[in-house]
């Protein structure tokens, strides 16, 4: 898999990437520094013309991964994931519960009331999703940083809900695979919550399913539809669905889809806000499959940006990591709560380098003095290697946006 060298110019502005080998001949005559190792970026020490190629980011948002790729017409320039924070929401309780416990301790606590941040903050959302939003535009910055984009396209859902005007009673051929096919199964997907309707299973593939069979005289309209498991298909064959033993789902059907989903006005607020692009599920899936590309975030990302058949480079696992617990915890005794108030040289996430070759701090312990150190690049298990902080020097300090290499395996 290639692996594009990002480069600045002079002023730190973002340049075309360059090969591996090309920045090597660079650095090694002093015309241009490494100033960051991943994504690997070199600063060029003399002035260039700038080639201005279309470079398209793609981002697919997803609730718990964000996939991105960005692209010029000949090939890919960066692609990866970024793993969104899944404690967010649990630190927050956790916090709450040490600072009730600490209030209650008190005799006397003058009252308050009216002071709930969300009715005094209109636009205010819960943190855990202010997180989901607010993480997509750092990554479209930190990429703003070292690529000179030209354009940003974002999936914002899963289907056009208003330019599907009533969407009940549209008929389609929804087998022959053509692009308003993919918007109905994404429309149907949606409605039956991604399961079957008669056995109620997830993560099978489910199939276009009319609820009085086409030979009985049942229509194409999407009132009409819903979605089946293999077996339960076979199993109706050619009865209704009221004959089949589920009177209900007719009703269900007939009833439209209100509310968009939650995380999509949260994307669309995020195109407003950013000015770019945007574009649908059905679109980006149609157009996956109809390339051959596997089912992932990366691949949607590809296939948003505008990706054909460039050749594609190798991904990235961003990671975001806190540096700081505010949390007030128990001591490890289990005495009175304190509150970690000095920082130890090193903290997990930091690059260091012990005997010159490059490691990353997996965890600290002995107040500080000694640190576990993990591989550098691969962060695979290897085999411990306690040091103490004496032997170690710091390279990088490990806060914000943490870059490593996807494994090949969960692409
Ligand atoms: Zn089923």
């Amino acid at each position: 898999m290639r692996v594009p060298v990002y480069v600045l110019n002079l002023r730190g502005q973002p340049l075309m990437p360059t090969t591996p080998c090309k920045a090597r001949k660079l650095v090694k005559s002093n015309q241009a520094q490494v100033i960051r190792r991943l994504p690997f970026t070199i600063q060029l020490g003399y002035a260039t013309g700038e080639a201005k190629p279309k470079i398209k980011l793609g981002i697919d948002a997803g609730y718990s991964v964000i996939g991105f790729s960005a692209t010029t017409e000949k090939q890919e320039v960066i692609a990866g994931e970024v793993e969104l924070r899944q404690d967010v929401s649990r630190n927050l309780t956790q916090r709450r519960q040490y600072r009730r416990t600490r209030r209650n301790r008190l005799w006397y606590r003058k009252p308050r009331f009216n002071n709930r941040v969300a009715t005094q903050k209109p636009g205010w959302l819960p943190p855990s999703i202010q997180h989901k939003l607010d993480t997509p535009k750092r990554v479209i910055t930190e990429f703003q940083n070292l690529l000179p984009l030209t354009s940003i396209h974002i999936e914002v859902a899963a289907f056009e809900a208003h330019q599907l005007k009533k969407p009940e009673i549209s008929g389609v051929e929804y087998h022959q695979g053509e692009l308003q096919g993919y918007e109905i199964r994404e429309y149907l997907l949606e409605k039956w919550q991604r399961k079957c309707a008669y056995c109620g299973k997830t993560g099978i593939p489910l199939e276009i399913e009319p609820i009085v069979p086409k030979s009985r005289g049942g229509s194409n309209r999407v009132a009409h539809l819903t979605l089946a498991c293999r077996r339960c298909n076979r199993k109706k064959g050619d009865q209704t669905a009221t004959e089949f033993g589920f009177p209900e789902i007719a009703k269900k059907a007939a009833a439209s889809l209100k509310a968009a989903p939650f995380m999509n006005l949260v994307r669309t607020h995020l195109v407003e806000e950013l000015g770019c692009g945007k574009t649908y599920g059905y679109i980006t899936k149609h157009d996956r499959i109809k390339l051959g590309l596997a089912k992932s975030h990366v691949n949607d990302a590809y296939v948003i940006a505008g990706g054909t058949t460039q050749p594609r480079c190798r991904s990235f696992l961003v990671k975001q990591v806190r540096r700081n617990n505010r949390s007030i915890q128990t001591n490890r005794k289990g005495f009175k709560p304190s509150i970690r108030r000095q920082r130890y040289p090193l903290h997990p996430q930091d690059l260091v380098r012990y005997e010159g070759e490059l490691y990353v701090v997996k965890g600290v312990f002995n107040y500080g003095k000694w640190v576990r150190l993990g591989e550098f690049t691969s962060g695979e298990k290897t085999q411990p290697l306690n040091q103490s902080i004496k032997n170690v020097n710091l390279v990088k300090y490990g806060k914000g946006l943490h870059f490593s290499y996807l494994t090949e395996s969960t692409d």
